[in-house]
């Protein structure tokens, strides 16, 4: 490695920033001061200079950086106030330059990289003072004093010579309107989950950043820090030599292009594209969603569809329409739930998988707080929801979630973009992400009978249940051939996880290894992972449109669930579910690549759709009524309502009607005293009715 002297470092630079484009910068930045104050150098400049130099700007970044802005100084106009900084910036730094974030090591240190990550917390902008002016006491001689830690230098003594006070002075008065300052922000961000296959805790980094590039990162961003790793001595009690690395941050690289992290060469492409002609290609990727899991074809392939995604729409009024399908899974413990989310959260480009009831403040979507992180200063941190921005969440345990999450998830899921504003932090952070979530009933387990309707036994509120597009409801109830067919695929699995581990000629008595070999390939991925992310990735590029047919096929299922309903008022399907079968079958057209949604397509959509309203209705005594799920109150519960209502109008005295008596007219009705139970605490809810006494109701 050459090594370089001062005045080397100089010629190297003034050659640099003789470029016209830095010319014209510096010109800008002397014209334009304070609101343009760096120059930002490109590392590709540096290296046309000289390789050598470049590499020994890596390595001696802080040198070389005070030698450049002495060398930017020089091409200011003469009248620049010396106190004013101008930032010497570094951007756009080679492959080779780039670190994990856990592979940082003590030989970083003091030298320039890149680290790339996912900004977990950001804090407010705050002033730090660089320059601070004091005047004397006595003779009021000014004096500049450059700042650089987190407590206040003072001059030591008076250096005005000819002043009254005769160098003696020892008390000073600081001008914090004169003094100098430069806005700092402090980040923290945690490798991206492309990085962590194997579920791996990503590791964390600190950045801090200064002046003008400050309060440019909000939490959720993905982005690359340039700058220079330094270490800290870790703030215990007693004096330590087990220091912390942060990164001073000198430049901030915003991820360009969707899915940079992924990348697909020529020969993927054309993998990709042969992949996409397989008439078996839907069959084939739901064949590689969890095929260790037996059976649950259409969670699987809803999950297909989930992947790909429906089309994310702008209209003309600037309102934006959602593309992402949201599923939810509530269902019986050890129905293999968790399994699933924690397979498509490595399967999923940008998968995250995260439980509701998780340790972090933050939770699920984000949260402004108050800790040790920004030294008091409050700090935004983003959740599940906001990481997963342009991926898929996997949520599990979404009924254990914290009340503030219960609030704010309805925006984040609709509208995909959360709003803080909580202590002077106003911020939108965006999670436009798809959510494959899971739930467990109330009770433990779903029933049929005594527990009423399915949102009665799920534990979260209905209106945050209908934003979902699908939802499955996974019981576990004895059933012989199906018992027996999950308990030969279990078992398979295990044994081939068994051979797996074996040597592959190995003889053993009582088991014929090939023979299980070839009797399990089905709990093989039909797609290799790697290749399937791919796939997802390449697809989001293309955009398909839905075609006559296609538009019929779903405008007439839909209408036909909704006449169901007709005769007896029941509200069986909502345009919420319209969108849901555009999403499906727009999800379906660009599994195929395909830039048009096709009369195929639609038939999916209108099939997964038909089966979720017709599971629902196993637990709502075999009715469509989507009524359930909006508000949590059927069209049979309505008319009960209707019963109790009038059996009180016609039987009540002024000071209301007892249960009993309520109960025995009721009954005549065909109403059992559960369901009687539940119209009146509803009622009693509402306001509609009260009780004067224990045992006696009254209308309001
Ligand atoms: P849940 O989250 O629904 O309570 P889990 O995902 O923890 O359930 O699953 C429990 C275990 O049962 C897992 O090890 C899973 O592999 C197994 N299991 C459950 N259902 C199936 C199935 N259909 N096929 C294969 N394994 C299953
Ligand atoms: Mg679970």
């Amino acid at each position: 490695m050459v090594a370089y002297q001062e005045q080397d470092i100089t010629a190297g630079w003034e050659e640099i920033l003789s470029k016209d484009k830095y010319r014209l910068m510096i010109s800008e930045v002397s014209a334009n001061y304070p609101d343009k104050k760096s120059i930002f150098v490109s590392y590709k400049d540096i290296e046309a200079y000289s390789i050598d130099f470049a590499m020994f700007v890596l390595e001696n970044p802080d040198m070389c950086i005070t030698k450049g802005k002495a060398v930017v100084k020089g091409l200011l106009p003469p009248t620049w106030d010396g106190k004013d900084q101008v930032n010497l910036r570094i951007t756009e730094l080679p492959c080779d330059a780039k670190v994990d974030i856990r592979l940082l090591r003590a030989k970083h240190l003091g030298k320039l990289v890149a680290v790339e990550g996912l900004v977990r917390k950001a804090t407010t902008v705050k002033p730090r003072m660089i320059h601070a002016l004091f005047r004397c006491a006595r003779c009021n001689a000014e004096q500049w004093v450059e700042q650089t830690g987190m407590l206040l230098k003072e001059p030591v003594m008076c250096t005005n010579t000819e002043g009254s006070c005769n160098k003696q002075a020892v008390r000073f008065i600081i001008d914090e309107k004169e003094s100098k300052y430069i806005d700092t922000q402090k980040v923290e961000i945690q490798e991206s989950p492309e990085g962590l296959r194997g579920g791996a805790q990503p590791e964390r980094l600190t950045g801090f950043v200064e002046d003008d590039i400050s309060g440019i990162i909000t939490a959720g961003n993905r982005i690359t820090l340039n700058g220079v790793i330094r270490s800290v001595e870790k703030p215990d009690r007693d004096k330590s030599t087990v220091f912390e690395m942060y990164i001073d941050v000198m430049s901030v690289e915003f991820e360009q292009h969707e899915y940079d992290e992924i990348q697909i060469t020529e020969e993927d492409e054309k993998e990709i594209l042969s992949m996409s002609k397989d008439p078996n290609l839907f069959d084939n990727i739901v064949a590689s969603i969890s095929p260790t899991i037996y059976g649950m074809e259409e969670v699987k392939s809803a999950i297909a569809l989930q992947l790909f995604g429906g089309c994310h729409k702008e209209m003309d009024d600037k309102t934006s329409i959602r593309g992402d399908i949201h599923i939810l899974m509530v269902g019986d413990p050890g129905v293999a739930k968790s399994q699933i989310l924690r397979y498509m959260s490595t399967l999923a480009p940008r998968g995250i998988y995260a439980s509701g009831k998780s340790a972090s403040a933050a939770g699920l979507t984000a949260a402004a707080v108050k800790d040790d992180f920004g030294d008091g200063r409050w700090t935004l941190e983003a959740g599940a929801l906001v990481l997963a921005d342009k991926g898929l969440a996997c949520i599990d345990e979404l009924d254990k979630m914290t009340p503030q999450d219960r609030s704010s998830l309805h925006e984040a899921m609709e509208s995909q973009r959360i709003s803080m504003a909580k202590a002077g932090i106003t911020a939108t952070l965006q999670c436009r992400c798809s959510m494959l979530a899971a739930a467990n009933p109330k009770f433990g387990r779903f029933e049929t009978e005594g527990m009423g309707t399915l949102t009665e036994q799920i534990d979260l509120p209905p209106a945050l249940i209908s934003r979902f597009d699908l939802l499955f409801v996974l019981t576990d109830k004895p059933d012989r051939k199906r018992d027996s067919n999950l308990s030969r695929h279990i078992l398979g699995v295990h044994r081939r996880g068994e051979i797996r581990q074996i040597p592959e000629d190995a003889v053993l008595d009582g088991v014929n290894v090939e023979e299980v070999r070839e009797m399990t390939t089905n709990v093989k991925p039909y797609y290799d992972v790697e290749l399937l992310r791919k796939y997802v990735a390449y697809s989001k590029h293309v955009v398909p449109v839905m075609t006559d047919e296609a538009v019929k096929i779903i405008q007439d299922s839909y209408l036909r669930i909704r006449d169901i309903g007709r005769a007896d008022g029941t509200i069986t399907i909502t345009a919420r579910q319209l969108e849901a079968l555009v999403r499906l079958s727009e999800a379906s057209a660009r599994l195929k690549l395909s830039t048009t949604v096709d009369a195929e397509d639609a038939q999916r959509a209108v099939r997964l759709v038909e089966y979720y309203l017709s599971s629902l209705a196993s637990t709502n005594d075999g009715q469509w009524d989507m009524g359930a799920i909006d508000s949590g109150f059927t069209k049979k519960d309505r008319d009960r309502t209707k019963i109790v209502l009038g059996t009180m109008d016609m039987f009540g005295s002024p000071e209301g009607i007892t249960l009993d008596e309520l109960l025995a007219h009721v009954e005549s009705e065909g109403m059992a005293e559960g369901e009687l139970n539940k119209v009146l605490r509803s009622l009693v809810e509402r306001g509609t009715v009260y009780c004067p006494r224990d045992g006696m109701y009254k209308k309001a």
